[in-house]
């Protein structure tokens, strides 16, 4: 009887400890919701810090890769605040990651900040250009990861206060638009220790992003050929610029046999420098989308079969270079709906009287209708879209690495299509600076649920293996290192 007694505390003093161990390796229990409304104001507090930021980034309007200034002041207000910078990460000098905390769960924050060519715009409401200036922030990326920055400091606090268990990262991903960063990124390994990774984009409404991306492959096709005199010896000479019509034009008869949601564009950057001289060198640049990558892949291989016999019919020469890769985007409903509740506890954008009159302006010069300037106060019931959107984006790819989850901000005006003067306006001013508020307020309350709720993170693997299947991620651009000079 005394025997078992002492069995009997010894087992209890053990399940004991072992509750106390566990008990140490959980993160204290912590009240969700007052934590919500004082990550809030921490990020509202910041307000004019984080806006100053956002504008320093429009004013650099740096180029994909080029991004130098914006990445070097991104990466030093992370480290200002704790976070430890792994900078040039995935050979590529813009990109970094910055960490903070130890174990699981692992939240990643991506955030953007390459500008686009050709147009510069001061923050007016009519279309004025900034001379000598070569590039704007037409998609919002200046917003974007600053955003993304403010959410990740506001999660460190929340480590750092709570003593919560777990890691939070901000990922610096270079050249979004046409350079594939993410890609290079997630073929790294980058994400490879990452359970879930949220993101946004600035828009035009605030709600979740439910509508997956095109697959997308681009390439420059490079022909050469001879030159000589165009009307003195023209028999002497083998066109390269001919060569990139008679491509263009195969591939403008192949639109009629490829699937109906293919999507293919190209831009001819180099054909030749003299009506005079016949052209030894030209370039075109293509994109080739679809919402299944395996098509993508397919009709792309038949348009270097059509760039060899433009080639072979000219009597030039070609090569092509893969300039980017991007999958569609797998989207996750419980992650979703997670950010869902998040985004209408923060709510949209209210304007000022002088925003009314800005926006009023900018609707003004549309051409079309758009919708009330008061939806930008408002945020979208989620709804998953049947089509997948006409864009392509390199989340595609980290939506691979894991479960990922955005939405949009309203940083723009009502009715403003992204990569347009109006939307590099509205990017310049509080409208654009309020926006990105709101999303940083949206992902760091999102982060809390996670790091709060390991259940919702469980749940959200679950569906994101179910989607992905048995898919074996490969990059769409190979094995290529990044191109970092693909601006030039
Ligand atoms: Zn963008």
């Amino acid at each position: 009887m005394r025997k078992q007694f002492f069995a009997g505390i010894t087992a209890g003093f053990f399940i004991f400890l072992s509750f106390l161990s566990f008990a140490q390796k959980k993160s204290p229990a912590v009240n969700n919701d007052a934590v919500k409304t004082s990550a809030m104001a921490g990020i509202q507090a910041k307000y004019d810090d984080y806006k100053n930021i956002a504008m320093q980034i429009w004013d650099f309007a740096e180029l994909g890769y080029k991004e130098v200034k914006s990445s070097a002041l991104h990466q030093k207000t992370l480290q200002d605040n704790g976070f430890t910078v792994q900078a040039g990460v995935a050979d590529i000098p813009t990109a970094f990651v910055a960490t903070y905390g130890s174990g699981k769960p692992v939240i990643g924050i991506l955030a953007e900040f390459d500008a686009l060519p050709g147009l510069a715009q001061q923050a007016v409401p009519e279309k004025k250009t900034i001379e000598g200036k070569p590039a704007g922030h037409a998609c919002g990326h200046h917003l974007f990861g600053t955003a993304s920055v403010a959410a990740g400091i506001e999660i460190k606090k929340l480590i750092e206060e709570k003593k919560i268990s777990g890691t939070i990262k901000v990922y610096g991903c270079p050249a979004e638009e046409g350079g594939s960063g993410k890609v290079y990124m997630v073929r790294a390994g980058l994400f490879n220790d990452v359970d879930v990774v949220i993101h946004w984009h600035p828009g035009a409404d605030n709600s979740i992003t439910m509508t997956s991306a095109l697959a997308n492959k681009s390439a420059k096709f490079r022909f050469h050929g001879l030159s000589a005199h165009a009307a003195a010896a023209p028999e002497r000479g083998r066109s390269a610029l001919d060569a990139v019509e008679a491509l263009d034009y195969m591939v403008n008869m192949m639109r009629e046999h490829v699937p109906q949601e293919t999507r293919i564009h190209y831009v001819i950057t180099n054909g030749g420098k003299a009506p005079n001289v016949v052209p030894d060198f030209a370039e075109v640049y293509y994109y080739v989308r679809h919402p299944k990558r395996e098509d993508v892949m397919s009709i792309f291989d038949r348009v270097v079969k059509a760039a060899d016999g433009a080639a072979m019919g000219t009597g030039t020469t070609v090569d092509y270079e893969i300039i980017g890769g991007t999958h569609d985007l797998l989207l996750n409903h419980t992650l979703g709906d997670a950010m869902q509740k998040n985004l209408e506890r923060v709510g949209g954008v209210n304007y000022t009287p002088e925003e009314i009159e800005f926006a009023k302006k900018i609707q003004a010069s549309f051409g079309y209708k758009p919708p009330a300037i008061e939806t930008a106060a408002m945020v979208k019931p989620i709804k998953e879209e049947s089509n997948t959107g006409g864009a392509s984006t390199d989340v595609g790819d980290v939506s691979y690495a894991g479960p990922t989850v955005g939405m949009s901000a309203a940083t723009w005006v009502p009715g403003t299509s992204a990569h347009s003067w109006q939307a590099v306006a509205c990017g310049g001013t509080g409208i654009g600076a309020k926006g990105m508020m709101v999303a940083a307020k949206t992902m760091a309350l999102t982060a809390i649920d996670l790091f709060t709720t390991p259940a919702l993170i469980e749940k959200a693997k679950t569906e994101f293996v179910k989607t992905k299947g048995d898919y074996q991620y490969k990059a769409l651009l190979g094995e290529r290192k990044p191109a970092l000079n693909y601006r030039d």
